[in-house]
């Protein structure tokens, strides 16, 4: 029986380590596979949820939606089929750059009442109320004022400003279209003390003519059509050619440009000091590639 009793406590001592080395080893594993599954998984858990929630972020920051590139160089559209219409002031009306029907009525509505705003008289009144720009009659306005301060006792009128149609009387007048009176920039002016008839001759030998030939840039005037530049002679067909020449002799006709290109013009800077035309003006700036096609 002790031999027997003895040999079973040894059976279940047995049993019981192998169990209990089982349980730790079991224990020891789980321990193990426990700690290196935590920190090294939530590290990269994390970086795996971090990082699409960063690049949601980011990514509208990192490369903005592109703002529609406005194109700045569009191609000039001619206005009432003139592309010197771009010059402002400069512009260029005569028999090769031409204006349409729907370009005068628009610049109509762009002018203002000289008679009304300051006065200034219109010697002729079947032409109508003298307009301009706001801009050349605020200086033609200085420019007559200067003018009677200058010459005691004498003034100047208008006698044509802006015109809505042409004239067909030959040379000395243009046909609609092609007139510089097109451009609400130019007035014929008179001193009726002098006489009241446009006569070039008669014209170019007293003082208002020849004080506006003179003054005139001070206040952005040109005298438009100087006998320089005319071209040939009155009798023979229009001349506006590539040269620069105007095609008219008119010593009552002044248009506005601005002072800086007016002083330009009557200083004859780009004309070896001789008074220049507006067109030999604008091709020798380069502002006009050339004077016969109608095509800046
Ligand atoms: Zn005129």
């Amino acid at each position: 029986m002790k031999h027997l009793s003895h040999k079973k406590l040894i059976v279940v001592l047995s049993f019981t380590l192998l169990a209990m080395t089982a349980i730790i080893i079991t224990f020891t594993i789980l321990k193990l596979t426990h700690i290196n599954n935590q920190p090294e998984n939530r590290t990269e858990e994390q970086t795996t949820e971090e990082k699409p929630e960063e690049n949601l972020e980011e990514e509208p920051e990192e490369t903005p939606a592109p703002e529609p590139t406005k194109e700045e160089s569009e191609a000039p559209v001619p206005i009432g089929g003139n592309c010197s219409m771009k010059l402002g002031n400069l512009m260029l009306i005569n028999a090769n750059y031409t204006v349409d029907t729907n370009f005068i009525a628009n610049r109509r509505n762009e002018l203002i009442d000289l008679t009304a705003t300051y006065g200034i008289k219109e010697a002729n009144q079947w032409n109508g109320t003298p307009m301009l720009t706001a801009e050349a009659g605020t200086h033609l306005n200085d420019m007559l004022n200067a003018y009677s301060a200058e010459n005691q006792g004498h003034s100047l009128s208008t006698m044509s400003c802006f015109r809505s149609v042409g004239t067909s009387c030959g040379r000395l007048c243009a046909a609609t279209g092609t007139s510089d009176h097109h451009t609400g920039l130019t007035c014929d002016l008179i001193d009726t003390t002098y006489g009241s008839t446009l006569d070039t001759d008669y014209l170019s030998s007293h003082p208002d003519w020849q004080w506006l030939h003179q003054n005139s840039y001070k206040y952005g005037f040109i005298d438009r059509y100087v006998p320089e530049w005319a071209g040939s002679s009155m009798n023979e067909p229009l001349n506006v050619n590539e040269a620069g020449t105007t095609g008219y002799y008119e010593t009552w006709h002044f248009r506005y440009v601005g002072i800086p290109a007016a002083t330009d013009i009557a200083t004859g800077k780009y004309n070896n000091g001789a008074y220049d035309s507006l067109e030999h003006y604008l091709k020798a700036t380069g502002k006009i590639n050339s004077l016969t096609s109608g095509d800046c």
